[in-house]
Parts: structure tokens; C-alpha cells; sequence
């Protein structure tokens, strides 16, 4: 159901001591915040055509539509460089489909540049399509996305710069988001632009601006789902800590006796785990991503919370990772937890799980996605979490209800927990990201708001963008038929 921030804290059941912590610094910052020497606090006001927050697999594609469309963009970004959970969670690796447009661009630079096979890989296609697990180094992602960013002109990329609040004018029950303030600097400065999109994967600038968000997971009745709970258990998907680990003594095997799952190879169809010894030293590049320990957070909107499970899945990890040690693997740890849920923003559309298992194209689909509903922490039957079909995003999902000036991009856009498990994957991402940038443009330039546009002129942007043309040149391994005609 959808909730705002109050009735969410209470749905949590955070006690007393949780909430005066969170009163304790809302009232520091605002106090601050509305300081009387203005112009000591602030730096003065920027002004661009359209805002993107938060510089991850979504952000990114948004960001570079938006400019290729001729908007002045500006793409904000809390950590000091791009990239998001490939960069800052270490999840290098792309599962679902399509693999097109943007993202398409980066993982072809990827492959080309960066392959830890040294040697690109021969298998990969134009379509970044083999059914062989590519996966790259963090690094790499942040150099291919700093290139591709520093070569646009219309986007200027600010790191180190976290956004605390949008920028609202209300009249009747309509918001309209006019800016956001970010802080820079210790300073705040507040970015004005007629579009915003929130690519946050937490959706804290449209929760912010007072949107309605979903949290955890919803009862099957919520809305009116074929499978699911019976009744909610508020939870959200666990919280992993990636890391990679890397041989550094020769003649030294790997400890897989210590991993019983969640262990990849570099360019391999088979989870480490599946691979008999001999086939492993074969193909052994010698390095390898691991999905370590999970977590339970109860509420992944705060940052305590999601810090302290990081200690926690270290301290779990610490066998394993000795065992690595004393076989000469050095460990890289990924410096923050990866959390996989946060707030889901409800829109003029809510996508469910008979959407995703269905094949469900509305006419207002903007972005394709496949994947298979991938929910961890709660069980579903294995041949139903398979057996999906490729579905659309449709443009309202992106619109969050009563809201104008604001779209949303990535995992946080509107669907039920379920469907979610489904479209959060990084192609999907950067698809629905290109589309609500490319949208945010047109709005922005045409001055239409972002509901007003002429959605068959996105459609056909998008078309021509190539992000509708995948299918057919993939092998899905799903018995189902070609939804376009
Ligand atoms: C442990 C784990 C394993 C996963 N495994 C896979 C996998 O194998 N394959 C796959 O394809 N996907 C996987 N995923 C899912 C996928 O990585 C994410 O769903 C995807 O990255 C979401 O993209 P996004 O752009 O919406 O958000 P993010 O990647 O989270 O990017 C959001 C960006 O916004 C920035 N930001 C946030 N708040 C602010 C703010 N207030 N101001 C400024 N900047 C801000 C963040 O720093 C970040 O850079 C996994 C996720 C996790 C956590």
C-alpha cells in the first residue's frame, strides 16, 4: 500500500530511540537550512533544462538522452565518481535483457577495453548476447562512464554532491518540482530546471518532494496479483557485500571447498560451483566476484541501518575470506553494501507481476525488459521464476501520481515488489533510464510538462535510439513468440 513518510516509519515500528536519532538531525539540518545569512550557506542558484540525480546504471543513460536530445543537463552524483552500484556495490555483472542502446554503448566499450580476458571476448556479439557470464572491474565502468560523460558538452557532471531536498510549489493536490539542493562543499545550492530525474536508486528526492512510495514487500491482494504473500511481511530484499578476489601466488588453487554458491568466473556459461576442478584451473583468469554475505535491513532508508549490516557481513565473511588468503587470493571488498530494495515511487502506473509473467505491452511502453523474477529472501516455485516473458515499461510508471516536473528512473520506479525483482537489473535499468531522459527533454524543451508529450514521437526517438531492437537476435531460452508484429 502506498505510504508517506510518516506512516512508513510507523509501519516499520521504529521505537523511540530511532526516532528521536532521525528528529535529532532533521532539526540540525533544518535549523541550519533556514539560517538567516542566506548567503553565507548558499552558493547561488544553478539553472539547467533538465536535473538528473544520482549517476548510476539508470542516471547515466538518462543524463546522456537528455543531452543528445540538445537539453542542458546536469547529473548529480553523492559519490566522488560515477557509476553506482557497479562502482560503489561491485555488481560488475549484467543479467536480463535487452542490451541496447546506451547501456549497449557501454558494454561494447567494456568488452573492447577492459575484458579481464585481456583478449575481448569473441563470443560477446552486437547484441552483448551469449549466455556466458561477462563481468568487468569496477574501475572499469567508472573510466567508460567518466569517457562518455566528459564527451557530451550538454552534461555537466557534478561528483561529490548529494541532494537533500527538491524545490516544491503546490497548488490544488498537484506538486511541481521546480529544483532540488544539493549540498556541495558544506554549502547548499539549490539546481533549478523545468524536468527532474530521480535515478537514486533509494527515490529519496520524490519521497522529498512528497510523493507516494511502496516499501517492502505488498500482499498479493494489494494489487490483485496472481502469486505472492497472502499478507505482507513489510520486508525487502537482503543486502549483500560484493567483493572480488584475485590470485597472487602462482601454482595455488582456488579454496572452493569454502564457497558453496554466489562465485563467478570471468566469460564462463557456469557459477564457479557448477565447474568440475579441471575445468576451473582451465579457464581460471585467476580472478573472481562474489556475491559474500547477506543481510537483512529492516529499513534501507537509513543509512545507520545499511552501515551497521555492513559491519555485520564482514564479520560473517571472515572465514571465508581467510580461507582465501591462506590459499594467496587477495581480497577487494566493495566499499558499501549492495542494497538491492529501497522505496518503490508510486505513478499513474503500477507494473505487477502478471505484467512481468504475462508478456504485458501497454500502448504507452517506453522500455523493454526480460528477466526472471529474482526476489531474494522469498521463495517462488523455480519454473514459474523462469518462465517470463519480455514485457514493457510503460511512460506512466515513470510518472509519479500528482506530480509534475519530476520523472523517476531505474529500480525505484513504479511496481509491486515482484515486478520489481524482475525489471532492477542493469540492462533494464539503463533502458528505462534512456527513456525518462529522452522524455525529461522533449518535456523540458516543448515546455509541456512531462505528461504532455507526444508519447508516439518518444516512442519513435526511442526506436530510432535502437532500444527496441533485440528481440530476435538473442536466444531468450523461453518458449514465448515475438511481441512485435
Ligand atoms: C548485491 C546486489 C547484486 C545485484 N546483482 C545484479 C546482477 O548480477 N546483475 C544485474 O544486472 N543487476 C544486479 N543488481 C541490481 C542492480 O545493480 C541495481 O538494481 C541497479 O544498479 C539499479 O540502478 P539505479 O541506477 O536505479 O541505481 P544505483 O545503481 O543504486 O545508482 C544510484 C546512484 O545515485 C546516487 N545517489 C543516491 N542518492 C543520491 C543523492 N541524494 N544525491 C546524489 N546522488 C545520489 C548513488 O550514489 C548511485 O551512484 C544487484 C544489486 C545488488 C545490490
Amino acid at each position: 500500500m502506498p505510504v508517506n513518510r510518516r506512516s512508513f516509519i510507523k509501519s516499520l515500528g521504529i521505537g523511540a530511540a530511532g526516532l528521536s536519532l532521525n528528529n535529532f538531525l532533521l532539526t540540525a539540518q533544518q535549523s541550519n537550512k533556514f539560517k538567516d545569512d542566506v548567503n553565507r550557506n548558499y552558493l547561488p542558484d544553478l539553472q539547467v533544462d533538465v536535473i538528473v540525480i544520482g549517476a548510476g546504471p539508470s542516471g547515466i543513460p538518462a543524463a546522456m538522452a537528455a543531452a543528445r536530445e540538445g537539453a542542458k543537463v546536469i547529473l548529480l552524483e553523492e559519490d566522488t565518481t560515477p557509476g553506482g552500484a557497479p562502482v560503489n556495490m561491485y555488481v560488475t555483472f549484467m543479467c536480463g535483457a535487452p542490451r541496447t542502446g546506451i547501456y549497449l554503448e557501454t558494454v561494447r566499450q567494456l568488452n573492447k577495453n577492459h575484458s579481464l580476458g585481456i583478449e575481448p571476448s569473441k563470443t560477446f556479439g552486437d547484441y552483448a548476447w551469449d549466455n556466458k557470464n561477462h563481468w568487468w572491474l569496477p574501475s572499469s565502468y567508472s573510466r567508460v562512464w567518466n569517457a562518455m560523460l566528459s564527451a557530451q558538452k550538454n552534461i555537466t557532471l557534478m561528483c561529490g554532491c548529494r541532494v537533500i531536498d527538491a524545490i516544491v510549489s503546490t497548488k490544488g493536490n498537484r506538486n511541481t518540482v521546480t529544483g532540488v539542493v544539493m549540498m556541495r562543499n558544506e554549502l547548499y545550492q539549490r539546481v533549478l530546471a523545468p524536468v527532474t530525474i530521480d535515478a537514486t536508486g533509494t527515490g529519496l528526492v520524490s519521497a522529498k518532494a512528497g510523493c507516494n512510495f511502496f516499501y517492502g514487500s505488498d500482499a498479493k491482494s494489494d494489487f490483485n496479483e496472481s502469486i505472492g504473500l497472502e499478507k505482507s511481511d513489510g520486508k525487502v530484499q537482503p543486502c549483500t557485500q560484493m567483493f572480488i578476489s584475485q590470485r597472487t601466488k602462482s601454482n595455488t588453487e582456488f579454496p572452493r571447498s569454502a564457497f558453496n554458491t554466489g562465485v563467478l568466473l570471468y566469460d564462463d556459461p557456469k557459477w564457479e560451483v557448477h565447474q568440475t576442478p579441471e575445468e576451473a584451473v582451465r579457464k581460471d583468469a585467476g580472478i573472481y566476484l562474489h556475491w559474500g554475505s547477506t543481510v537483512h535491513v529492516e529499513d534501507t532508508t537509513d543509512i545507520v541501518q545499511v552501515a551497521a549490516a555492513q559491519m555485520e557481513a564482514l564479520n560473517r565473511l571472515k572465514p571465508r575470506l581467510e580461507a582465501l588468503q591462506k590459499a594467496g587470493y587477495a581480497t577487494h571488498m566493495a566499499p558499501k553494501i549492495g542494497v538491492r530494495e529501497c522505496r518503490r515511487i508510486q505513478g499513474e502506473y503500477v507494473v505487477t507481476v502478471d505484467d512481468v509473467i504475462n508478456g504485458v505491452f501497454q500502448d504507452d511502453h517506453v522500455a523493454d525488459a526480460w528477466y526472471a523474477l529474482d526476489p531474494w529472501g522469498m521463495k517462488i516455485e523455480e519454473k514459474v521464476k523462469l518462465d517470463v516473458k519480455p514485457y514493457g515499461i510503460p511512460y506512466r510508471s515513470l510518472i509519479p501520481l500528482n506530480t509534475e516536473g519530476l520523472l523517476t528512473a531505474g529500480r525505484i520506479i513504479s511496481g509491486t515488489r515482484l515486478a520489481m525483482s524482475s525489471y532492477r537489473v542493469q540492462p533494464i535499468c539503463g533502458t528505462i533510464g534512456e527513456a525518462a531522459g529522452t522524455a525529461a527533454a522533449m518535456a523540458a524543451n516543448k515546455k509541456t510538462g512531462v505528461r504532455n508529450i507526444d508519447i508516439r514521437q518518444l516512442q519513435r526517438k526511442l526506436e530510432a535510439a535502437g532500444l527496441f531492437d533485440w528481440y530476435g537476435h538473442v536466444n531468450l531460452n523461453v518458449n514465448n513468440k515475438p511481441w512485435r508484429k
